[in-house]
């Protein structure tokens, strides 16, 4: 009897023990010996300045080599770095957003119900991705409708296969993709730009509220080859959108300036965001679920399935074989961040 109840108390103590556990980690360490705000902020300004620079450098990398004659779109090297851009793209959904998102709706900070009740998560990135679709679909019914009745007077019509779906588009030009195949990648170009900014704002502001100076610099360093691989992905998805100087720019300027942002936004409301808050574990887990549909259904239909799918690389398997060498390097190379960003 004596044995028992000494079994019960030890097995409180130890209950007891992993609850007060599981609630430190919801509150701010102030006694880590690693905090030093002054110290902080000057390294979070350098960082946001090798942030900068690093995201410049990858998204426009892709871009550049448009000026390189062996990746004219005509060429077979354009796919091939293409299907690199998109393995890194499905990685950052995979790889980055969705777990991420499943850490923070299953966090111990988070009240037992509803949050560890239902996978939440799972379920919300399963929304988004029928959520993109029907935008997809519809979209690009009503384009081809529109442009159905602009053109039945026009004698130029052909049919173009894209990821198996059809699509009626003309010719203005012999060479480059047809019109509507264009719009098509301008839209997925800027719909991605809006699924990447979610997570690269909120790594952002992981390390402008900290003040921990142990961590924020190899955190910082992390952050700047993330970035840089993440705009290779989203710089080869702007460049085959084939958009204007200024759009171009445009798209450049946005996607670098997230992260930085975010590390700003975080050193502002250092005194009041709280990474552990419900409300912001709530909230930003929520968005990382729908980005996290949003992206892994683009990756796979709009970018893979419609390259591999496509005319070009159904017509040689030694081109599909290098592109999917491409892939896996950009998914490994993206999914190895993964251990620090
Ligand atoms: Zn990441």
């Amino acid at each position: 009897m004596a044995s028992t109840s000494k079994m019960v108390s030890i097995f409180i103590i130890f209950m007891a023990f992993l609850c007060t556990k599981a609630f430190s980690q919801c509150e701010d360490e102030t006694n880590n010996p690693c905090n030093n705000k002054s110290k902080a902020l000057s390294l979070k300004i350098i960082g946001i300045a090798a942030i900068l620079v690093t995201s410049i450098i990858g998204v426009c990398l892709p871009l550049i080599t448009r000026s390189v004659p062996a990746l004219s779109p005509d060429r077979s090297l354009f796919v091939v770095v293409k299907s690199f851009a998109s393995g890194i793209i499905l990685a950052t959904g995979f790889m980055h957003v969705l777990p991420d998102s499943f850490d923070m709706l299953r966090s111990s900070c988070l009240a037992d119900n509803p949050w560890h009740k239902f996978p939440f998560t799972g379920f919300v990135a399963m929304l988004s991705a029928i959520f993109t679709l029907m935008v997809d679909s519809m979209a690009t019914s009503m384009y081809t409708m529109k442009n159905n009745t602009i053109s039945t007077t026009r004698d130029h019509e052909m049919v173009a296969t894209n990821g198996g779906v059809h699509f009626h588009g003309h010719r203005h030009a012999q060479k480059g993709p047809i019109r509507s195949q264009l719009v098509r990648y301008r839209v997925v170009a800027m719909v991605l730009e809006l699924g990447i900014v979610v997570h690269s704002i909120v790594i952002g502001l992981g390390v402008g509220a900290s003040n921990d100076v142990c961590t924020i610099k190899p955190l910082v360093a992390a952050l700047c080859f993330h970035q840089m691989f993440e705009g290779m992905g989203l710089g080869g998805c702007i460049l085959q959108a084939e958009y204007k100087m200024i759009k171009k720019a445009t798209m450049v300027v946005f996607f670098s300036i997230t992260t930085p942002f975010g590390i700003a936004l975080g050193i502002a409301l250092s005194k009041t965001y709280k990474e552990n808050s419900p409300s912001a574990l709530i909230t930003v887990g929520l968005l990382n679920a729908s980005s996290a549909g949003l992206l892994i259904y683009m990756a796979l239909v709009d970018l893979l399935a419609a390259d591999f799918m496509g005319p070009k690389l159904q017509g040689s398997i030694r081109l599909q074989v290098k592109s999917y060498i491409a892939v896996l390097l950009g998914a490994g190379g993206m999914s190895l961040m993964a251990k620090w960003a």
